[in-house]
């Protein structure tokens, strides 16, 4: 089985198995049990934060890891390789990004230290809306000024996290879009803390979906957050999200390629121990074939991950390459999680094999935080010149 990982060059090693090992406490049956009740995965989030992981990309200076995105996607991968979901926690480590690049020096002062050492959790951001889906920058959701505060009108939807956080950045419109040259200015990114804001002009509605996922809509109606809540300059809130988008891609494209390494292991030892018509079912190449093909290209997914993370680390562009990395990886891992179904047959949709839950999780990543057709044509259109779509 060791073999399984011989091609992607291993790296990383005593990360890789430090991350294991704190994975190894928090086994199938710890996500099964939340899964079958939709709880919060709160000790892992807090043995997490405790190591240090959360606060891999926040720079030494504020108190984090000081590393690249290439650690933070080892750490990912190895939380879904081990079975769990880092779907809980992620965003801590990328979102206060646009706090990093974009924020004031008395904004990175006052919460990066606090980010990182875990006494405040930012792990929710507000982004999608109802009637705009994923047209970002139609969004409705209204920051108007009024003296040193905003207030803040409007809905959010798919906004994971909010109970569990205590800061949320969001993406409001300060200018109505009908007095805006281009269809991408008049959107601010502003810091809410959800403590003061729940109840005193914010709603939280959780929505249940299909896996554990803390998962809610937001009901903002007279929401008043100080001026100096404003994250960079007023108006350019969507450029300051296309900046953080690449780091988020490669991100949720380690952990699918963390959920296609455990589909592949769990789906080759059962293919090996299940004996069926007096010969384990793997000797079939009805069997082994689809599991080979997902290997190869789990393979090929890892490189095009390694190689978006390595050029986002040397600061260069890669936008073609995170983008890549999250359509192949997103898409390997389905393809291996639907080949573990079937070489599981019926055992795969039993919840004790954690199988069906696995292959549920997975799923979303065709259609979040972008769905595979929008990674398509972003690539058609700005990498090979085809023309705009929509
Ligand atoms: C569990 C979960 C958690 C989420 N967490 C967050 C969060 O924390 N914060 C946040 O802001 N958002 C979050 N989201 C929202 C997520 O980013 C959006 O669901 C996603 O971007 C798709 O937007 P939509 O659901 O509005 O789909 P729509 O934009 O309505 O699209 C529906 C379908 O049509 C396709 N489509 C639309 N336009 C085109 C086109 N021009 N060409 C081809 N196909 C097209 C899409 O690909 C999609 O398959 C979450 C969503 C889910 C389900």
């Amino acid at each position: 089985m060791d073999k399984i990982n011989s091609i992607v060059e291993e790296t990383h090693a005593e990360l890789k198995s430090a991350v294991r090992e704190l994975c190894g406490e928090f086994p199938d049956i710890y996500w099964r049990e939340l899964d079958e009740k939709r709880a919060y995965p709160e000790a892992f989030v807090q043995a997490l934060t405790h190591a240090g992981y959360m606060a891999t990309l926040i720079p030494e200076e504020f108190g984090g890891a000081g590393l690249g995105v290439t650690e933070a996607s080892v750490i990912l991968e190895e939380v879904h390789h081990s079975g769990g979901n880092a779907a809980a926690c992620h965003a801590q480590m990328y979102i206060m990004g646009t706090l990093l690049r974009h924020g004031s020096e008395a904004h990175k002062r006052q919460y990066l230290p606090k980010i990182a050492d875990g006494s405040l959790r930012l792990q929710a951001f507000g982004v999608s809306e109802p009637n705009t889906g994923t047209d970002t920058t139609q969004l409705k959701t209204m920051a108007v000024r009024n003296g040193d505060r905003y207030v803040i009108n409007g809905q959010k939807i798919w906004i994971s996290r909010a109970e569990h956080s205590d800061l949320m950045l969001l993406l409001a419109r300060t200018t109505p879009a009908d007095q805006v040259k281009k269809r991408t200015e008049g959107l601010s990114t502003i810091l809410v803390d959800l403590r003061q804001a729940v109840g005193h002009g914010l709603r939280i509605r959780p929505i249940r979906t299909m896996m554990n996922h803390a998962t809610t809509e937001l009901f903002f109606d007279n929401l008043e957050v100080p001026v100096e809540n404003l994250v960079g300059e007023e108006g350019q809130g969507f450029r300051y999200l296309l900046d953080s988008l690449n780091a988020e891609r490669i991100l949720i494209a380690s952990e699918c390629i963390g959920d296609a390494r455990w589909f592949l292991e769990r789906t080759c030892r059962y293919a090996n121990e299940r004996v069926v018509f007096g010969r384990p079912i793997g000797k079939n190449q009805g069997i082994q074939f689809p599991i080979a093909r997902g290997y190869a290209n789990l393979e090929a997914a890892r490189l095009m991950v390694a190689r978006a993370a390595s050029l986002f680390d040397s600061g260069k562009a890669c936008g073609p390459e995170a983008n890549m990395a999250k359509l192949l990886a997103a898409d390997v891992s389905w393809e291996l999680a639907n080949v573990a179904v079937q070489t599981y047959g019926g055992f795969g949709f039993a919840e004790e094999y954690d199988i069906e839950r696995k292959f549920r999780e997975t799923r979303l990543y065709q259609v979040a935080p972008i769905s595979t057709n929008l990674i398509l044509s972003y690539l058609a259109e700005h990498v090979l010149g085809l023309p705009r779509s929509y």
